[in-house]
């Protein structure tokens, strides 16, 4: 698709590229003082945390294991179901492990909160998340979430690994989807 195809399809820019990798240094540099000298292991969830690992993890000071996990909720559309499937699930033992979740976006909680409480009966010695973006007004369920990259109003957003059916994902900023493309 062209950019000014794309552009026709996006109505607001609520995160630019620039600022997502300037809260990606802070956030960094928050968790290698709060993890050093621990057995630190990120997980991602897959697919919309691509991104956010890539960067977030390459911004870390020190090499850390990383593992991912699939799960869905949402399918083609653009709320949440509340169900949540496992797709892929981790290679990683969490015995003994301090986890952090890396997650793209907080909206109703529901899947984070599930993966908290999937997480905690694998014996892991700590979680905590660490979500780039958080939609306040969507919450469902409270989530406990240590490091959280920015708060965003309720409307839903594509890019930065961000997809609207499997699309937009590779956008470099984070966008408001105009709600002519989806209804
Ligand atoms: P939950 O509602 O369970 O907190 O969100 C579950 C998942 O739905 C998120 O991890 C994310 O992949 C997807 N999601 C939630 N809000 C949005 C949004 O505004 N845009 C997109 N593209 N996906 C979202
Ligand atoms: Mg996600
Ligand atoms: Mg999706």
């Amino acid at each position: 698709m062209r950019a000014a195809d794309i552009a026709d399809q996006l109505s607001t820019v609520l995160v630019t590229e620039e600022q997502i990798h300037a809260k990606l240094d802070e956030i960094a540099a928050r968790v290698a003082a709060d993890y050093a000298g621990k057995d630190l292991l990120l997980i991602g969830v897959l697919k919309g945390a691509v991104m956010v690992m890539a960067d977030f993890s390459r911004a870390l000071p020190e090499t850390v294991p990383m593992d991912w996990m699939a799960v869905s909720s949402y399918g083609a559309a653009t709320k949440s179901s509340g169900v949540v499937q496992i797709r892929k699930d981790l290679d990683t033992d969490l015995h003994g492990k301090h986890v952090l979740i890396v997650e793209d976006i907080i909206d109703s909680g529901l899947t984070l909160s599930w993966l908290l409480e999937n997480f905690a009966s694998r014996g892991a010695e700590s979680i905590e998340v660490f979500a780039l973006l958080r939609k306040p007004d969507a919450a469902k369920v409270h989530v406990d979430c240590k490091y959280i990259g920015f708060d965003i109003p309720n409307e839903f957003v594509v890019g930065y690994g961000l997809d609207y059916a499997e699309g937009y994902r590779n956008l470099r900023d984070v966008a408001v989807l105009a709600p002519h493309v989806y209804s």
